[in-house]
């Protein structure tokens, strides 16, 4: 058995932040913005073009002011620009906010696992943190959830809105903006 067979999905959600989502304050900038740039490699098992629309659905939030940035990185604490980091591309409110330095370590681990232990022990904390628990050995994440909730393997694009049910991304999904102006 291998290490990422005994990754344990279920404490890396329940660590993972929950951000708010807040009215909007600025609906001037609602509209999603397009993806100007090669499809992305695989991470945790979703795929381009779900990292693709979580991408901009998050910048959608930031955009109108629904989800508040932090001034400084969930890993290391360091004040200054940070930017969206995705575990669960299936919701946006569990996205941890990260420098670029670490951004690009954690993404790096699995070519360079070393910097990346260096990285979390540097900022290691009393109580687990969601990065504590991550390994340097890719998990598939994505398929563990599909199979949680629908007990469906395959990819789907707007897959989002089958496991936000009742929630309002489910229209974000359908309807981007309109559901957004009329909801709040
Ligand atoms: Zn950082």
């Amino acid at each position: 058995m291998s290490k990422a067979d005994d990754f344990d999905y279920e404490k890396l959600l329940s660590l993972l932040p929950r951000h708010k989502i807040l009215k909007p304050v600025d609906l001037s900038k609602a509209k999603l913005p397009i993806w100007r740039w090669p499809p992305l490699k695989s991470y945790n098992g979703f795929t381009s073009d779900e990292r693709i629309r979580t991408w901009q659905i998050g910048t959608y939030l930031l955009n109108i002011g629904a989800i508040k940035k932090p001034d400084q990185c969930d890993i290391c604490k360091k004040v200054g620009p940070v930017g969206f980091h995705s575990e669960n591309y299936y919701d946006i409110r569990m996205d941890p906010f990260l420098c670029k330095s670490c951004h690009t370590i954690l993404h790096n681990r699995f070519k360079y696992p070393d910097q990346w232990n260096y990285l979390v022990n540097q900022n290691i904390e009393k109580v687990e943190t969601w990065f504590s628990i991550l390994i340097p050995t890719k998990v598939n994440l994505a398929k563990y959830i599909r199979l949680k909730f629908t007990k469906l393997e395959k990819s789907d694009r707007y897959f989002t809105a089958n496991i936000q049910q009742n929630s309002w991304l489910v229209q974000l999904e359908s309807e981007p903006i309109n559901y957004l102006i009329t909801q709040f």
